[in-house]
């Protein structure tokens, strides 16, 4: 087990990567506990919850809206919580989410932690301290900066995750291996195959490394102005796949990071070689890297994306393996650069 600190503005929050989910008790407050989860996560983890009361949501990104939101203040009403309560989210992004957005604005703010169950939320969503809910179509813009007590990432939990959910969050991996260090890139390609059936120590190791990477980058950033940009790689083209095609996640920022690393080639930042190196990665963890898009309609929903500043996009590229730098691309260029799908 490997634990953490990550230094927030307001707070300190602890990663415990690696700990069981039994060991819980050990990290709760002595406080009245609310629990949030979804019956996924109840239907196989109920018997180790520890002693307090549960609103259970449906699985899924319909769950992020307001009106989920309040549904959970009133419930907690309903059952006295006050000032000295503390929320316990368990789950994968969604979970947490909404459970960090209900408890950071809940009496102004109450206690909280996560119990992160998919990979994708262990190695990206529960660290950084953000958390918020949808609205019309628009992807968290309802939301607060605050950073739990504690974050518990039990990598066995991870087995019951449907292997889609899995890939999802080998994205993020890869994403933090490029941008940080081409040792770790390097040590992806050894362990692909222990990643991919959750062996230990490379699984636990491998979560470790990736979370220490954003961990570093939000610690320098917590308000998103400059470090905290690369953390977008392949994500400024991946969210358009993302909301033009419902694609999940971790495979649109798949796409997009090949997109990335396309434009870098192109822009002769690196070689054909480190090209092929990084796609191959992808593919190996089962992530695609070319779908059919309708390239038309996914450009005009990246220019719609609030990372736009007038003529030109913020477009995070790499030099090198662990090299990232953040090039402003005219969308002239962009349209240049990419339109010819070759
Ligand atoms: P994210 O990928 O952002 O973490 P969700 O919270 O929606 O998104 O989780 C993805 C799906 O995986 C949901 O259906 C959730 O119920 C399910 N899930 C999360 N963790 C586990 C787990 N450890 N075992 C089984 N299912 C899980
Ligand atoms: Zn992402």
């Amino acid at each position: 087990m490997e634990s953490i600190e990550i230094k927030g503005k307001s707070r300190n929050s602890t990663l415990l990567i690696g700990e069981k989910f039994e060991n819980i008790g050990k990290y709760l407050p002595r406080k009245p506990i609310y629990i949030i989860t979804d019956s996924n996560i109840l239907k196989f983890y109920e018997k180790d919850f520890p002693n307090g009361k549960s609103y259970i949501i449906n699985p899924g990104e319909e769950s992020k809206k307001l009106s989920r939101i309040e549904d959970i203040y009133r419930w907690m009403l309903n059952n006295d919580a006050n000032r000295g309560c503390f929320v316990l989210g368990i789950g994968g992004g969604v979970v947490c989410d909404i459970a960090g957005f209900v408890a950071t604005t809940y009496l102004r703010g109450v206690e909280f932690g996560f119990v992160s169950t998919s990979l994708l939320s262990q190695v990206d969503a529960s660290v950084g301290g953000k958390n918020g809910v949808n609205l019309d179509g628009y992807k968290n813009i309802i939301g607060t900066f605050s950073q739990p007590r504690f974050v518990l990432c039990e990598t066995q939990m991870l087995r019951t995750l449907p292997r889609e959910e899995l890939s999802n969050g080998f994205a993020e991996m890869v994403k933090h291996a490029i941008i940080s260090s081409k040792k770790l890139f390097g040590e992806l390609e050894n362990d692909c195959k222990s990643l991919l059936s959750l062996t230990e120590p490379q699984a636990t190791w491998h979560i470790t490394e990736s979370v220490k990477v954003k961990a570093r980058i939000v610690e320098s950033d917590e308000r998103e102005s400059g470090l905290r940009k690369l953390l977008n790689f392949g994500h400024t083209w991946g969210h358009a796949v993302e909301k033009s095609t419902g694609m999940p996640h971790g495979k649109a920022v798949s796409i997009g990071m090949e997109m990335a690393c396309r434009l870098s080639m192109k822009k002769g930042f690196i070689s054909s070689d480190t090209y092929l190196r990084i796609t191959n990665l992808l593919k190996s963890f089962g992530l695609p890297i070319r779908t059919n898009l309708n390239f038309k309609t996914v450009f005009e929903a990246m220019l719609k994306d609030k990372k736009r500043n007038s003529n030109s996009i913020d477009f995070i590229l790499i030099k090198d393996i662990g090299s990232p730098v953040i090039e402003k691309i005219s969308i002239a260029e962009l349209q240049q650069l990419t339109l010819k799908n070759d």
